[in-house]
């Protein structure tokens, strides 16, 4: 059976790069039926952190990663040291005292020797282990070095591929002698291509090596994430970018990951959030907008319409490229007073509308029923009575109403406002003597 790990280092947070292998290791147990392993590598006591293990926890669950089994490092120094007593007893190790302070580190002696790694993504790669030094594998102060725990758990996890970013390709040689030296049967390895900043270079904090509970919070959702992340070294075949997880799963196989650096494009990710968007559930949307409103002071989160939200949703939805947006472009739905940009006022709101906006304003007021059919009738009306071209007028309300020039059909936002409120904000450009 199919067993695959994901081991971050809980130093930090969960990154695209760590979570695009997370994922196509999951992809790959769920592709052939397997089991999924998360594996804590957190054996340097002083870096590791509580928040970051959450943070990384939190995430892979946000993106769907379900794990089966979970383990962590800083409870198996036990077996680490069962395996560095055999190599010592073997002679296929040394022990050594520091310079300064106490204790012993456990040292492997590196024969010389090709070592063949047979990569499912590159192919065949040698290595010349003349050029590699001994190997800590206990450090003196008992802790065990990555690659001699990676090696340890990933074969007494019965780890059957190891698929990890291609910045680990050198340690595959170091951990090749560690099978050998330990006699046990080596995994397949397959190294996923680097992730390049779209300006060049390796990710960085600038450069768009953002936390996946940032993106979270910018309001992209997760399905949408995960597409992307799948296209950076996969791809479904002919031209396809949007893909659903569960094709995804049934397509996906190591042989077809790229052996070339993937880019790590912001502009897609967008575009990618704007599909999903779309097609989201807006009570899901919904509970991502509603820390967002809440933290602007829009709404209050233990007493607020929710139907109006998700109906507001729904209408901007098409439109957003993440939640955040929404916040900004629905603002006029949650704000007593439109807040208004001074240029596009003046470009809108410069001429006296007052006639045209009280002509409307009364004929809303007659509305018995306040729907939007009804509304537009009343606004074709009121064109055909001033004998105007619609967009004269469709525009300036717009921007008296939300303080925008573009936006979601104006009849559903008069309708959305309320009789009120559109009004109350048309009223504001009214002159005195014409109300
Ligand atoms: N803890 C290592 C890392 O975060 C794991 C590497 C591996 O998958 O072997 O990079």
């Amino acid at each position: 059976m199919v067993r695959v790990r994901f081991a971050p280092s809980p130093t930090g947070n969960l990154h695209i790069g760590g979570s695009r292998t997370a994922l196509f290791n999951w992809l790959y147990s769920e592709a052939k039926s397997g089991k999924f392993i998360l594996r804590i590598e957190d054996t340097d006591k002083l870096r590791s952190e509580k928040k970051y293990l959450d943070e990384i926890l939190d995430s892979l669950k946000w993106l769907g990663l379900k794990w089966d089994e979970i383990y962590f490092q800083s409870e198996r120094f036990d077996i680490y040291r069962q395996y560095s007593d055999k190599l010592l007893k073997e002679g296929k190790a040394y022990t050594q005292k520091p310079e300064s302070g106490t204790g012993e580190a456990v040292i492997f002696k590196v024969e010389p020797q090709k070592i063949k790694i047979n990569d499912m993504i590159r192919g065949e790669i040698e290595f010349d282990s003349s050029l590699i030094k001994d190997q800590v594998l206990i450090k003196s102060d008992g802790a065990p070095t990555y690659n001699f725990a990676c090696v340890v758990d990933d074969a007494l996890m019965n780890i059957t591929h190891v698929i990890r970013g291609d910045d680990h390709i050198s340690n595959t040689p170091k951990q090749i002698m560690l099978y050998q030296a330990l006699g046990f049967a080596l995994p397949g390895f397959a190294h996923l291509p680097l992730i390049l900043a779209k300006q060049g270079g390796r990710l960085s904090k600038r450069k768009g090596a953002t936390a996946i509970s940032e993106y979270r919070q910018m309001g992209y959702v997760s399905a949408a994430l995960v597409n992307y992340l799948l296209l950076l070294g996969w791809s479904p075949g002919g031209n396809r970018e949007v893909i659903d997880i569960n094709e995804a799963i049934k397509l996906f196989d190591i042989k077809n990951i790229n052996k070339t650096a993937a880019v790590l494009d912001l502009d897609k990710l967008d575009w990618m959030n704007n599909q999903y968007i779309k097609n989201e559930d807006p009570e899901k949307l919904a509970l991502q907008a509603i820390p967002l409103l809440a933290e602007k002071g829009y709404i209050n989160p233990q007493d607020f319409d929710r139907n109006y939200l998700i109906s507001l949703l729904r209408l901007f939805q098409s439109r957003l490229t993440t939640v955040h947006d929404f916040i900004e472009r629905a603002d006029a739905f949650f704000v007593k007073d439109v807040i208004m940009d001074p240029q596009i006022q003046e470009k809108f709101l410069a001429r006296d509308l007052s006639r045209e906006f009280s002509l409307f304003a009364r004929r809303l007021e007659k509305l018995e029923n306040f729907d939007i059919a009804n509304i537009e009738t009343a606004f074709r009306e009121l064109i055909q009575e001033l004998g105007v071209e619609s967009k004269s007028l469709i525009h300036p309300i717009r921007v008296a109403l939300t303080g925008k020039t573009v936006g979601p059909g104006l009849f559903e936002v008069i309708y959305y406002l309320g009789k009120e409120r559109t009004k109350e904000r048309l009223g504001k450009f009214i002159k005195k003597e014409q109300a």
